[in-house]
């Protein structure tokens, strides 16, 4: 590893060390479970109690600024203004402009509110009911916190790889997945790019380590905030590949770069979130080459907005649902009927 790379990486185990120490109070006097149920409920009261009828719950914006702003500084030391993903933020081009939507509504707690109604509550409430009624809650008896956060890291970080591969490999499942891909230009804020639906299926995952581990509040809070500011890095303007580290264990910027890279050779690549081992292990790895362009081939996002670009991985994904499920000549029928050429998915 290069010196300015091992800088990198001081930089952020520095960042992180001190955010969970800062937080650590407010990581301990969490509640003492997570359950999906609960969590949905505090978010619908948050939202009312942002909109002025409450007091507004502000861990999560605190959680969600201080980490963006310090990877935000962590990449400006290495990069300098001119590459920052922030002076990108101040150019507001269309592609970052989605990206800070995103991030906004993440930021703001509206992300999850939108995902539930998008999907009618049905995935949420399964989930609720899953985790309530098949919980093992295996970490319960590990007493020391440092080897419960390390197991359920490893396990929760699995399960993130199986669901990128899934996202990847199934054609109906990318048609959500290509908005994050969707991306032109990687800065921090790339990071929330995210199909509200591909959240909401994501559940079906994201309550696996849940109900097998248990699930103390503070471990996954803690994990979350290791995660996010990494996840933020490997999207950022830094190119690094961070030497053995990151070729056998951590995901770098350079890694996550080839995932979103527009050449077919690096298609369904370097999957990983936090450890690239998983690519190893199930030989998705693709080692660091330089990468020319980012996005998806024949974009038709980013051209319209936001909303549009929502409406079209929704519309693609429920046709090709449509396709598979229905006998051909229905769904021919429905899609030429309901979205004839003159429509805004004219260009897909
Ligand atoms: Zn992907
Ligand atoms: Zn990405």
């Amino acid at each position: 590893m290069r010196t300015s790379e091992q800088r990198e990486v001081s930089a952020l185990v520095l960042f992180l060390t001190l955010t969970l120490i800062l937080n650590n109070s407010r990581i301990k006097n969490l509640q003492s479970s997570v359950h999906f149920m609960e969590s949905f409920l505090a978010k619908i009261k948050s939202v009312y109690v942002s909109m002025g009828l409450g007091q507004f719950n502000s861990t999560h914006l605190y959680f969600m600024v201080g980490t963006t702003l310090g990877v935000f500084l962590i990449e400006m030391l290495f990069t300098g203004w001119d590459k920052c993903a922030l002076k990108r933020v101040f150019q507001f081009e269309k592609t970052t402009r989605t990206d800070l939507t995103f991030w906004l509504l993440e930021t703001f707690n509206f992300y999850n509110i939108i995902a539930v109604t998008i999907s009618f509550g049905i995935c949420y409430y399964l989930v609720g009911v899953i985790q309530k009624n098949f919980a093992i809650n295996l970490m319960v008896k590990v007493e020391n916190q440092l080897l419960a956060f390390a197991l359920i890291y490893i396990i929760s970080d699995f399960k993130n790889y199986v669901r990128h591969y899934i996202f990847h490999r199934s054609n109906t499942l990318w048609q959500l997945h290509q908005l994050h891909h969707s991306a032109t230009d990687l800065n921090i804020l790339a990071r929330q790019r995210g199909h509200f639906l591909e959240a909401e299926i994501s559940r079906f995952f994201d309550v696996i380590p849940l109900i097998l581990l248990g699930a103390p509040v503070y471990t996954y809070f803690a994990i979350k905030v290791v995660s996010e500011a990494h996840q933020m890095l490997v999207h950022s303007s830094l190119t690094s590949g961070w030497g053995f580290l990151g070729k056998y264990i951590i995901v770098s910027p350079a890694a996550h770069r080839i995932h979103h890279s527009i050449d077919e050779k690096h298609y369904n690549k370097n999957l990983g979130s936090t450890f690239i081992f998983w690519d190893r292990l199930f030989k998705t790895y693709h080692p660091d080459v330089p990468v020319y362009e980012i996005g998806i081939p024949e974009n038709p996002y980013n051209r319209k907005g936001y909303v549009h670009d929502i409406f079209l991985s929704m519309y693609l994904f429920y046709k090709n649902l449509v396709i598979k499920i229905l006998p051909r000549k229905w769904s021919q029928k429905l899609f030429v009927k309901n979205f004839p050429k003159t429509t805004i998915f004219d260009e897909v």
